[in-house]
């Protein structure tokens, strides 16, 4: 699999970004004339840079305007053809991509633009070149490939060929399966580029909000499979327009290029087995069937505060591991692990962000497999120095630098707490268990910037779907906010981006040094016996305004009992379509960090209505920012 990325997808020095994308994996770049413009390196010196990196230059672009003028502008345009096939020959590349012609003085008509290709076919041929055309979602006379490829067709020249860009079949909703009748020869060139479904004007739209196949809502895949149909067995090219992007690290740009395009290519090799495009084989994206434990870091006095909170909310110390300081409290099949290490990852976790929730285990059907696809992905590799009986458990770096940990059953990697940990006997039962039965949901933070990144992450590893982005609001600002979940809820991760560090999200990357996992929601069958329960711990939760009540029982013209009842305990209620939710929450532990406790009674969202309530009673929590810890 050949793949290219526009060198205008990328922020950074011409030289920056080339590196970027070669250490990412790609094969070649495009080139935009403006790279030149701005640059002050000859076409030679460029392609030769480009080379050094081990790249090659897929494409120079864009070349507009051409097809269908009249006099005298069609033998200008020869002319500025002829100097941009001498710029192409300098730099070292075959192929020029002319887009669809936008101007108002342009002709139209298929055979007169068939024929200015023809003739531009000739000239090209002469030189050894190449030309793609391309329609553009918003060409003046031709803005559907179905039309650009008669013009191609009726050109008939073996150096005119077409260039599919799925930005511009999907935002004009083409038929994909026009595509399936092109011969794949006739295919110059793929360029690929997804975005989120924003009802706008296609041009703005396009040069501001692309971003990576699989980031975005657009149909990638089935575009991908009808090109895979045809034998086509070229360069797979992201060209991405994305504001965003440009601000962003050319090299976590590139990395999550790569992997979108790994990833779309991974599923399309399982329906189009026979396609011409050599596509590495990999496991399936893994079913979860949960999460199997959440590790928290610290020392030793935030470790204490820690493990007393937890007594409260019902949980017991159950296990030590062997031979290190680290314990295992558990509440119906949710287990927490406290790590006191003074040495390994999870001290330098603690040294870095103070104490937090720095690693989780997911319960996969195929651990190893999991692992293997997350490398291939591009993922980062986490392995620790074990000690003798202790397991290597499969590990990636994830949200924040965190560590996502992959155990199944069939591998023995899920009877880690029999295999490295000594049960507690003694008697740790001053409080009682409050009936918390599994972990509902993570929550984690990260800067808005990186949100498509890890959704990406999440989304191509695991057997997963993305729900669509809603906004929080905080009174400081706007969070964003996006759930990666499978099918049947077993893991519900929702991803917040923050955008200001004025918001509740964003002082908790800042103060925390941008650890990832800001709140763990656990869930019960019956929250009023669990809240009664939490009381008799001394369990204090989150302080919700009475105001917050009298609005839900007008808004959803509730029972003026249950309103009471959830008011004296501070629950929070939902609704939707499938069912009511009830939330409660604790107040903030450290710098920002919280637990939830939820009851879902058939719903299926996160109480996005509730979060205003919940950030402005948590600031009122909070020590004022910039206070020593
Ligand atoms: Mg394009
Ligand atoms: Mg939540």
């Amino acid at each position: 699999m050949k793949t290219s990325i526009a060198t205008v997808s990328i922020s950074g020095e011409f030289e920056e970004k080339l590196s970027a994308i070669a250490r990412a994996g790609f094969d070649g770049i495009e080139i935009f004339e403006n790279d030149f413009l701005a640059f002050d390196r000859s076409p030679a010196e460029v392609g030769q840079m480009v080379r050094d990196h081990g790249l090659a230059v897929s494409l120079f672009q864009p070349f507009r305007d051409f097809e269908g003028m009249p006099e005298p502008f069609r033998s200008r345009n020869f002319d500025r053809a002829e100097r941009k096939f001498d710029l192409m020959t300098e730099l070292g590349t075959d192929l020029m991509l002319i887009c669809s012609n936008t101007s108002a003085v342009s002709l139209g008509g298929i055979d007169r633009a068939a024929a200015d290709f023809r003739e531009l076919g000739e000239r090209a041929a002469k030189r050894g070149l190449r030309v793609g055309y391309e329609a553009l979602a918003w060409g003046r006379h031709i803005n559907d490939h179905r039309d650009a490829w008669e013009i191609v067709r009726r050109a008939d020249h073996a150096n005119i060929g077409l260039i599919l860009d799925s930005f511009h079949t999907l935002a004009r909703k083409i038929e994909v399966n026009s595509i399936r009748s092109i011969p794949g020869d006739r295919i110059f060139i793929v360029q690929l580029a997804d975005a989120p479904l924003i009802e706008m004007d296609l041009l703005y739209w396009s040069r501001h909000f692309r971003n990576m196949p699989g980031e975005g809502d657009l149909a990638v895949t089935p575009f991908m499979q009808a090109i895979a149909a045809t034998g086509y067995d070229g360069y797979l090219s992201l060209e991405i327009f994305n504001d965003q992007f440009r601000g962003g690290s050319p090299e976590a740009i590139s990395r999550d290029g790569r992997r979108s395009l790994v990833y779309l290519m991974d599923q399309v090799r399982r329906v189009e087995p026979d396609m011409r495009i050599p596509v590495p084989d990999m496991p399936e994206r893994s079913e979860v069937s949960g999460i199997a434990f959440v590790e928290f870091a610290v020392g030793d006095d935030d470790g204490r505060e820690l493990e007393a909170l937890l007594q409260i909310l019902g949980f017991r110390t159950v296990a030590r591991h062997r031979a290190k300081a680290v314990t295992l409290m558990r509440q119906g099949d949710i287990n927490l692990v406290i790590n006191r290490e003074e040495k390994g990852f999870a001290n330098a976790s603690y040294l870095v962000h103070g104490a937090n929730a720095y690693a989780f285990g997911l319960m996969v059907d195929d651990a190893a497999a999991a692992h293997v696809r997350a490398l291939q992905l591009g993922s980062e590799d986490f392995r620790q120095v074990v000690g003798p009986g202790e397991m290597q458990v499969p590990a990636i770096r994830g949200v924040g630098g965190g560590i996502v940990y992959f155990l199944d059953q069939k591998s023995g990697l899920g009877q880690i707490w029999d295999a490295e940990f000594e049960p507690v006997s003694e008697a740790n039962e001053s409080h009682a268990t409050v009936g918390l039965t599994r972990i509902d949901h993570l929550a984690q933070t990260t800067r808005y910037d990186e949100m498509l990144t890890w959704l990406l992450f999440y989304t191509s590893e695991l057997s997963t779907r993305k729900t669509p982005m809603v906004d929080i609001i905080d009174p400081a600002g706007v969070v964003r906010s996006q759930v990666v979940e499978t099918e049947d809820g077993r893991l519900r991760i929702t991803l917040n981006g923050a955008e200001n560090r004025n918001t509740l999200a964003g002082r908790f990357i800042a103060e925390t040094f941008g650890s990832g996992i800001q709140h763990i929601a656990f869930e019960t069958d019956d929250i009023f016996a669990t809240a009664d329960a939490l009381a008799r711990n001394g369990f204090k939760p989150l302080t919700i305004s009475a105001n917050y009540y009298d609005d839900i029982e007008a808004r959803f013209g509730l029972d003026p009992t249950l309103v009471e009842r959830m008011k004296l305990a501070n629950i929070l209620y939902d609704r939707d379509d499938a069912g009511e939710y009830f939330q409660l929450y604790s107040p903030t532990y450290g710098e920002g960090f919280f637990f939830e406790i939820v009851q879902r009674r058939g719903y299926a969202g996160y109480g996005a209505p509730n979060a205003i309530f919940r950030i402005a009673a948590l600031k009122r929590h909070l020590r004022p920012q910039g206070m020593p810890r």
